[in-house]
């Protein structure tokens, strides 16, 4: 077996190996790596995280100004105008199923923490609209609790780098927590979201362009050709994550650099 592939020889220490020195890859690949949801408290994280659901970063991010200047603390939720919140946080889609959470939650921290957003996981999850995938994005990022982030970009690219066969959320969780040290989950998981979203797409992963394609068991999942896979990088840093991987910048069409990153 080479490094730069899995198969089911590959004992437990080459998969710690492999994946430790993808998560390597990764630091160098994504130095600007973060929490995409801007925020300033963790009670703002929590509200971007639920409304994150079914739109994009980008969206949220467009609309959490005005909503986070109008409503500053849980007892503003709490006690917040249906009507003027739904207004408020409609571009985000499902805008009536976020503004009940919304409330519900200010209620809830009220009632049960002091209107404090508490820092435990397993208070986290008793909170309406918060689940244990917003759980951990709260506590990495709001208290730097380590916590890693099973999103659908973290599941699809754990499953092609083979690092867990498992399908389960919290099994992965556990399963690709093992392989790393735990003060940078956080971290690796911004990482592993921001490759999901600018080169190893679901439909047409940017092979021929990817640092971590000596690593990757499913290198040939997308073009391998460099002239094509440059097309399918994305985002303001296209050019430099083509450098990296040793593609000629020249290659990545304005198009792709000025692209939305999903
Ligand atoms: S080589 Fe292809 S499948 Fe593997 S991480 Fe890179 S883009 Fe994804």
């Amino acid at each position: 077996m080479t490094s730069s592939s899995s198969d089911a020889t590959e004992t437990a220490l080459g998969l710690k190996r492999r994946a430790r020195r993808i998560g390597r890859v990764l630091t160098e690949t994504h130095p600007d790596a973060h929490c995409e949801l801007d925020h300033s408290n963790a009670l703002e994280l929590a509200v971007a995280t639920i409304l994150s659901a079914q739109s994009t970063d980008k969206k949220i991010n467009e609309v959490t100004p005005t909503l986070f200047a109008r409503y500053r603390t849980a007892a503003d939720y709490a006690g917040a105008d249906r009507t003027e919140l739904e207004t408020l946080i409609r571009p985000t889609g499902f805008f009536r199923n976020k503004t009940d959470s919304l409330i519900k939650l200010g209620r809830a921290l009220v009632e049960r923490y002091d209107g404090r957003v508490p820092a435990k996981l397993a208070d986290l999850v008793t909170l309406p609209g918060i689940g244990r995938k917003t759980a951990n994005v709260i506590l990495g990022n709001a208290f730097d609790v380590p916590g890693i982030t099973v999103d659908t970009h973290f599941q699809r690219l754990v499953h092609r780098w083979r690092l867990t066969a498992e399908t389960d959320p919290v099994k992965i969780e556990h399963a690709v927590g093992a392989l790393y040290e735990k003060r940078d989950w956080t971290m690796l998981s911004h990482r592993v979201i921001f490759h999901g979203r600018r080169v190893c797409h679901a439909r047409k992963p940017a092979c021929g362009a990817c640092t971590l394609a000596k690593l990757c068991p499913s290198y040939g999942t997308g073009p391998t050709d460099p002239a094509l896979a440059a097309k399918l990088l994305k985002g303001p840093r296209a050019r430099d994550l083509a450098v990296a991987a040793g593609v000629d910048p020249e290659l990545v069409p304005a198009q792709a650099v000025a692209a939305e990153v999903p």
